[in-house]
Protein backbone atom coordinates (compact mmCIF):
# COMPACT_ATOMS: atom_id res chain seq x y z
CA UNK A 1 0.00 0.00 0.00
CA UNK A 2 2.92 2.81 1.04
CA UNK A 3 4.44 1.46 -1.96
CA UNK A 4 2.09 2.06 -4.19
CA UNK A 5 1.28 5.61 -2.75
CA UNK A 6 4.77 6.00 -3.29
CA UNK A 7 4.42 5.71 -6.83
CA UNK A 8 1.32 7.86 -7.37
CA UNK A 9 3.42 10.45 -5.06
CA UNK A 10 6.08 9.92 -7.86
CA UNK A 11 3.98 10.08 -11.05
CA UNK A 12 2.22 13.32 -9.35
CA UNK A 13 5.52 15.18 -9.38
CA UNK A 14 6.58 13.70 -12.83
CA UNK A 15 3.58 14.80 -14.53
CA UNK A 16 3.43 18.46 -12.50
CA UNK A 17 7.14 18.99 -13.20
CA UNK A 18 7.12 17.68 -17.30
CA UNK A 19 8.01 20.31 -19.68
CA UNK A 20 4.59 21.12 -21.18
CA UNK A 21 4.78 21.41 -24.87
CA UNK A 22 2.25 24.17 -27.07
CA UNK A 23 1.89 24.91 -30.78
CA UNK A 24 -0.38 27.34 -32.38
CA UNK A 25 -0.57 28.33 -36.23
CA UNK A 26 -2.41 30.18 -38.75
CA UNK A 27 -3.03 30.54 -42.19
CA UNK A 28 -3.27 34.01 -42.90
CA UNK A 29 -5.87 36.83 -41.55
CA UNK A 30 -8.20 39.21 -44.02
CA UNK A 31 -11.47 39.20 -45.00
CA UNK A 32 -12.76 36.21 -44.47
CA UNK A 33 -16.63 36.18 -43.81
CA UNK A 34 -19.42 33.94 -42.91
CA UNK A 35 -21.15 32.93 -44.99
CA UNK A 36 -18.75 34.21 -48.09
CA UNK A 37 -16.81 30.55 -48.74
CA UNK A 38 -19.02 27.58 -49.54
CA UNK A 39 -19.69 25.03 -46.73
CA UNK A 40 -17.51 22.61 -48.71
CA UNK A 41 -14.53 24.80 -49.20
CA UNK A 42 -14.76 25.74 -45.13
CA UNK A 43 -15.03 22.08 -44.55
CA UNK A 44 -11.45 21.65 -46.19
CA UNK A 45 -10.32 24.22 -44.30
CA UNK A 46 -10.99 23.24 -40.99
CA UNK A 47 -10.13 19.50 -41.30
CA UNK A 48 -6.59 20.67 -42.66
CA UNK A 49 -6.33 22.87 -40.04
CA UNK A 50 -7.35 20.62 -36.92
CA UNK A 51 -5.06 17.90 -38.59
CA UNK A 52 -2.16 20.13 -38.72
CA UNK A 53 -2.17 21.27 -35.46
CA UNK A 54 -2.91 17.46 -33.99
CA UNK A 55 0.16 16.27 -36.18
CA UNK A 56 2.22 18.78 -34.76
CA UNK A 57 1.42 18.32 -30.85
CA UNK A 58 1.93 14.63 -31.80
CA UNK A 59 5.63 15.25 -32.84
CA UNK A 60 5.68 17.94 -30.07
CA UNK A 61 4.51 15.22 -27.43
CA UNK A 62 7.20 12.76 -28.78
CA UNK A 63 9.84 15.05 -28.32
CA UNK A 64 10.56 16.57 -31.53
CA UNK A 65 12.74 19.34 -31.87
CA UNK A 66 10.87 22.57 -32.37
CA UNK A 67 12.58 23.25 -35.47
CA UNK A 68 11.54 20.07 -37.03
CA UNK A 69 7.46 20.62 -35.77
CA UNK A 70 7.94 24.07 -37.24
CA UNK A 71 9.13 23.27 -40.11
CA UNK A 72 6.85 19.91 -40.92
CA UNK A 73 3.78 21.61 -40.33
CA UNK A 74 4.75 25.11 -42.47
CA UNK A 75 6.19 22.61 -45.33
CA UNK A 76 2.60 20.70 -45.17
CA UNK A 77 0.52 24.17 -46.06
CA UNK A 78 3.21 25.14 -48.36
CA UNK A 79 2.07 22.28 -50.41
CA UNK A 80 -1.65 22.99 -50.16
CA UNK A 81 -2.81 25.40 -52.92
CA UNK A 82 -5.38 26.35 -49.97
CA UNK A 83 -2.78 28.91 -48.29
CA UNK A 84 -0.57 31.61 -49.63
CA UNK A 85 3.06 30.13 -49.28
CA UNK A 86 4.80 27.55 -51.51
CA UNK A 87 2.02 26.35 -54.10
CA UNK A 88 -0.69 28.62 -54.23
CA UNK A 89 1.00 32.04 -53.69
CA UNK A 90 -0.15 34.57 -54.96
CA UNK A 91 1.22 36.30 -58.02
CA UNK A 92 3.54 39.36 -58.59
CA UNK A 93 2.64 42.19 -61.00
CA UNK A 94 4.68 40.43 -64.09
CA UNK A 95 2.82 37.27 -63.34
CA UNK A 96 5.31 35.52 -61.28
CA UNK A 97 5.54 33.92 -57.41
CA UNK A 98 8.53 35.74 -55.26
CA UNK A 99 8.31 33.47 -51.93
CA UNK A 100 9.69 34.84 -48.72
CA UNK A 101 10.17 32.66 -45.09
CA UNK A 102 11.89 33.12 -41.97
CA UNK A 103 12.61 30.83 -38.62
CA UNK A 104 14.09 31.81 -35.35
CA UNK A 105 15.00 29.31 -32.20
CA UNK A 106 14.12 31.00 -29.36
CA UNK A 107 17.48 29.97 -27.28
CA UNK A 108 20.53 31.52 -28.57
CA UNK A 109 18.17 33.55 -30.77
CA UNK A 110 19.51 31.95 -33.99
CA UNK A 111 17.28 32.33 -37.12
CA UNK A 112 17.41 32.62 -40.83
CA UNK A 113 15.34 33.84 -43.88
CA UNK A 114 15.11 34.36 -47.60
CA UNK A 115 12.89 36.65 -49.81
CA UNK A 116 12.20 36.98 -53.33
CA UNK A 117 12.89 33.39 -54.34
CA UNK A 118 11.52 31.84 -57.10
CA UNK A 119 12.45 28.16 -57.54
CA UNK A 120 12.78 26.45 -54.07
CA UNK A 121 9.82 24.18 -53.35
CA UNK A 122 10.00 24.85 -49.43
CA UNK A 123 11.12 28.39 -48.67
CA UNK A 124 10.70 27.40 -44.83
CA UNK A 125 13.47 24.74 -45.27
CA UNK A 126 15.98 27.31 -47.19
CA UNK A 127 15.65 30.00 -44.39
CA UNK A 128 16.52 26.94 -41.70
CA UNK A 129 19.33 26.12 -44.10
CA UNK A 130 20.11 29.67 -43.94
CA UNK A 131 20.28 29.74 -40.01
CA UNK A 132 22.08 26.30 -39.53
CA UNK A 133 25.12 26.35 -42.69
CA UNK A 134 25.45 30.43 -43.73
CA UNK A 135 27.47 32.94 -40.97
CA UNK A 136 23.78 35.45 -42.32
CA UNK A 137 20.62 35.96 -41.03
CA UNK A 138 19.15 36.76 -44.30
CA UNK A 139 19.70 35.98 -48.39
CA UNK A 140 17.56 37.21 -51.07
CA UNK A 141 16.43 36.29 -54.49
CA UNK A 142 19.46 34.72 -56.99
CA UNK A 143 21.80 34.59 -54.11
CA UNK A 144 19.31 32.68 -51.96
CA UNK A 145 18.78 30.19 -54.90
CA UNK A 146 22.37 29.91 -55.33
CA UNK A 147 23.22 29.08 -51.90
CA UNK A 148 19.99 26.70 -52.23
CA UNK A 149 21.74 24.70 -54.63
CA UNK A 150 25.09 25.03 -52.86
CA UNK A 151 23.27 23.05 -50.03
CA UNK A 152 21.56 20.70 -52.49
CA UNK A 153 17.80 21.91 -52.72
CA UNK A 154 16.95 20.76 -56.03
CA UNK A 155 15.41 23.65 -58.29
CA UNK A 156 12.12 23.60 -59.47
CA UNK A 157 9.89 24.99 -62.54
CA UNK A 158 8.44 28.65 -60.79
CA UNK A 159 5.06 26.88 -62.85
CA UNK A 160 5.05 24.05 -60.10
CA UNK A 161 3.69 27.63 -57.84
CA UNK A 162 0.91 28.49 -60.11
CA UNK A 163 -2.88 28.12 -59.39
CA UNK A 164 -5.88 29.19 -61.23
CA UNK A 165 -7.43 30.95 -58.04
CA UNK A 166 -4.04 33.03 -57.44
CA UNK A 167 -4.41 33.97 -61.32
CA UNK A 168 -8.33 35.33 -60.96
CA UNK A 169 -7.02 37.43 -57.93
CA UNK A 170 -4.21 39.07 -59.99
CA UNK A 171 -6.23 39.33 -63.13
CA UNK A 172 -8.72 41.29 -60.59
CA UNK A 173 -6.44 43.12 -58.85
CA UNK A 174 -5.31 44.67 -62.28
CA UNK A 175 -8.20 45.42 -63.03
CA UNK A 176 -9.39 47.24 -60.28
CA UNK A 177 -5.76 48.90 -60.32
CA UNK A 178 -6.08 50.39 -63.86
CA UNK A 179 -9.91 51.27 -63.52
CA UNK A 180 -8.84 53.26 -60.55
CA UNK A 181 -11.24 51.62 -57.72
CA UNK A 182 -10.12 50.55 -54.58
CA UNK A 183 -9.06 46.70 -55.15
CA UNK A 184 -11.86 44.67 -54.14
CA UNK A 185 -10.28 41.55 -53.84
CA UNK A 186 -8.56 40.04 -50.77
CA UNK A 187 -5.12 40.61 -52.38
CA UNK A 188 -2.61 40.53 -49.12
CA UNK A 189 -3.66 37.86 -47.24
CA UNK A 190 -2.75 33.73 -46.98
CA UNK A 191 0.28 33.48 -45.46
CA UNK A 192 1.81 30.42 -42.79
CA UNK A 193 2.86 30.50 -40.00
CA UNK A 194 3.99 28.35 -36.71
CA UNK A 195 4.85 28.45 -33.22
CA UNK A 196 5.47 26.04 -30.67
CA UNK A 197 7.00 25.31 -27.10
CA UNK A 198 8.99 22.46 -27.64
CA UNK A 199 9.67 19.25 -24.67
CA UNK A 200 12.96 20.68 -24.58
CA UNK A 201 11.65 24.24 -23.33
CA UNK A 202 12.80 25.86 -26.40
CA UNK A 203 10.01 28.30 -28.41
CA UNK A 204 10.61 28.47 -32.10
CA UNK A 205 8.48 30.74 -34.50
CA UNK A 206 8.58 30.31 -38.33
CA UNK A 207 6.18 32.13 -41.17
CA UNK A 208 5.93 31.71 -45.30
CA UNK A 209 3.81 33.47 -47.68
CA UNK A 210 3.99 34.14 -51.26
CA UNK A 211 3.81 38.14 -50.21
CA UNK A 212 0.87 40.07 -51.75
CA UNK A 213 -1.05 39.62 -55.11
CA UNK A 214 0.71 42.27 -57.74
CA UNK A 215 3.18 43.52 -55.80
CA UNK A 216 6.27 44.88 -57.61
CA UNK A 217 9.91 46.07 -57.90
CA UNK A 218 11.32 43.26 -55.52
CA UNK A 219 8.80 43.99 -52.79
CA UNK A 220 9.06 42.29 -49.53
CA UNK A 221 6.99 42.34 -46.44
CA UNK A 222 7.37 41.28 -43.22
CA UNK A 223 7.26 37.38 -43.25
CA UNK A 224 11.06 37.09 -43.96
CA UNK A 225 12.20 40.21 -41.71
CA UNK A 226 12.83 38.74 -37.89
CA UNK A 227 11.59 40.91 -35.63
CA UNK A 228 8.37 41.88 -37.64
CA UNK A 229 6.87 38.94 -38.73
CA UNK A 230 8.40 36.13 -36.76
CA UNK A 231 10.27 36.23 -33.41
CA UNK A 232 11.36 33.82 -31.07
CA UNK A 233 13.11 34.32 -27.22
CA UNK A 234 13.15 31.78 -24.53
CA UNK A 235 13.01 34.50 -21.89
CA UNK A 236 9.13 35.58 -23.31
CA UNK A 237 7.69 34.34 -26.21
CA UNK A 238 7.23 33.23 -30.03
CA UNK A 239 5.34 35.20 -32.66
CA UNK A 240 4.37 34.42 -36.22
CA UNK A 241 2.34 37.50 -37.91
CA UNK A 242 -0.13 37.25 -41.03
CA UNK A 243 -1.49 40.73 -42.71
CA UNK A 244 -0.91 44.27 -44.13
CA UNK A 245 3.48 43.61 -44.49
CA UNK A 246 4.06 47.20 -44.57
CA UNK A 247 2.63 47.86 -41.07
CA UNK A 248 4.11 44.91 -39.29
CA UNK A 249 7.53 46.01 -40.36
CA UNK A 250 7.28 49.97 -39.10
CA UNK A 251 5.68 48.61 -35.58
CA UNK A 252 8.01 45.81 -35.50
CA UNK A 253 5.45 43.58 -34.28
CA UNK A 254 6.86 40.29 -33.56
CA UNK A 255 9.42 41.69 -31.08
CA UNK A 256 7.46 44.25 -29.61
CA UNK A 257 4.84 41.88 -28.20
CA UNK A 258 8.13 39.55 -26.86
CA UNK A 259 9.41 42.72 -25.65
CA UNK A 260 6.06 43.76 -23.65
CA UNK A 261 6.70 40.54 -21.86
CA UNK A 262 9.75 40.85 -21.29
CA UNK A 263 10.07 44.77 -20.31
CA UNK A 264 6.50 45.55 -19.23
CA UNK A 265 5.76 42.40 -17.63
CA UNK A 266 2.33 42.30 -19.73
CA UNK A 267 1.83 38.91 -19.91
CA UNK A 268 0.93 37.51 -23.60
CA UNK A 269 -2.68 38.20 -24.12
CA UNK A 270 -1.83 41.87 -22.88
CA UNK A 271 1.44 42.09 -25.12
CA UNK A 272 -0.53 40.96 -28.26
CA UNK A 273 -3.82 42.46 -27.68
CA UNK A 274 -2.12 45.59 -27.34
CA UNK A 275 -0.05 45.58 -30.42
CA UNK A 276 -2.66 44.36 -32.68
CA UNK A 277 -6.41 46.06 -31.29
CA UNK A 278 -4.05 49.16 -30.28
CA UNK A 279 -1.17 49.73 -31.75
CA UNK A 280 -2.03 48.56 -35.53
CA UNK A 281 -5.75 49.58 -35.76
CA UNK A 282 -4.14 53.17 -34.41
CA UNK A 283 -2.23 53.12 -37.67
CA UNK A 284 -4.77 51.53 -39.92
CA UNK A 285 -2.64 48.14 -40.15
CA UNK A 286 -4.75 44.88 -40.51
CA UNK A 287 -4.05 41.30 -39.45
CA UNK A 288 -2.88 39.09 -37.01
CA UNK A 289 -0.40 37.02 -34.83
CA UNK A 290 -0.23 33.60 -33.30
CA UNK A 291 2.22 33.58 -30.05
CA UNK A 292 3.13 31.19 -27.36
CA UNK A 293 4.56 31.65 -24.08
CA UNK A 294 7.53 29.84 -22.37
CA UNK A 295 3.85 28.25 -20.22
CA UNK A 296 3.07 26.74 -23.04
CA UNK A 297 0.18 29.80 -22.98
CA UNK A 298 -0.86 30.55 -26.50
CA UNK A 299 -2.70 33.86 -28.21
CA UNK A 300 -4.39 33.89 -31.60
CA UNK A 301 -5.21 37.54 -32.11
CA UNK A 302 -5.93 39.78 -34.98
CA UNK A 303 -8.24 42.96 -36.14
CA UNK A 304 -9.56 41.54 -39.63
CA UNK A 305 -13.07 39.57 -39.86
CA UNK A 306 -10.95 36.21 -39.75
CA UNK A 307 -8.08 34.36 -39.60
CA UNK A 308 -7.07 30.64 -39.67
CA UNK A 309 -5.97 29.64 -37.41
CA UNK A 310 -5.60 26.72 -34.71
CA UNK A 311 -3.86 25.70 -31.46
CA UNK A 312 -3.01 23.36 -28.61
CA UNK A 313 -2.02 24.97 -25.48
CA UNK A 314 -0.16 22.83 -22.74
CA UNK A 315 -3.12 21.51 -21.14
CA UNK A 316 -3.99 19.97 -24.24
CA UNK A 317 -7.08 22.51 -24.96
CA UNK A 318 -7.58 22.68 -28.62
CA UNK A 319 -8.97 25.56 -30.47
CA UNK A 320 -9.43 25.82 -34.67
CA UNK A 321 -11.03 28.46 -35.87
CA UNK A 322 -11.74 30.63 -39.18
CA UNK A 323 -13.84 33.92 -37.79
CA UNK A 324 -14.28 35.80 -35.24
CA UNK A 325 -15.04 39.37 -33.83
CA UNK A 326 -12.24 41.21 -32.87
CA UNK A 327 -13.00 42.38 -28.56
N1 LIG B 1 2.33 39.65 -44.32
C1 LIG B 1 2.36 39.23 -45.70
C2 LIG B 1 3.07 40.28 -46.52
O1 LIG B 1 2.85 41.45 -46.28
C3 LIG B 1 1.01 39.00 -46.28
C4 LIG B 1 0.06 38.22 -45.42
O2 LIG B 1 0.33 37.91 -44.29
O3 LIG B 1 -0.99 37.88 -45.93
O4 LIG B 1 3.79 39.92 -47.41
Amino acid sequence: MRYLFGSFLLCLVASASAQPVAIALHGGAGTIERGKMSGEVERSYREFLDAAVTAGHRQLQAGDDGLDVVVSIIQRMEESPLFNAGKGSVYTWEGRHELDASIMHGDRLDAGAVAGVTTVQSPIALARAVMERSPHVMLTAKGAESFAREQGFPMIAPSYFETERRKKALDNYKRSRRAGRDVDVDYKFGTVGVVVLDRQGNLVAGTSTGGMTGKRWGRVGDAPIIGAGTYADNRSCAVSATGHGEYFIRHTVSRDICARMQFARQTLDEAAATVIHEELVHAGGDGGVVAVDAKGNVALVFNTAGMYRASIDSTGQKQVGIYGTAP
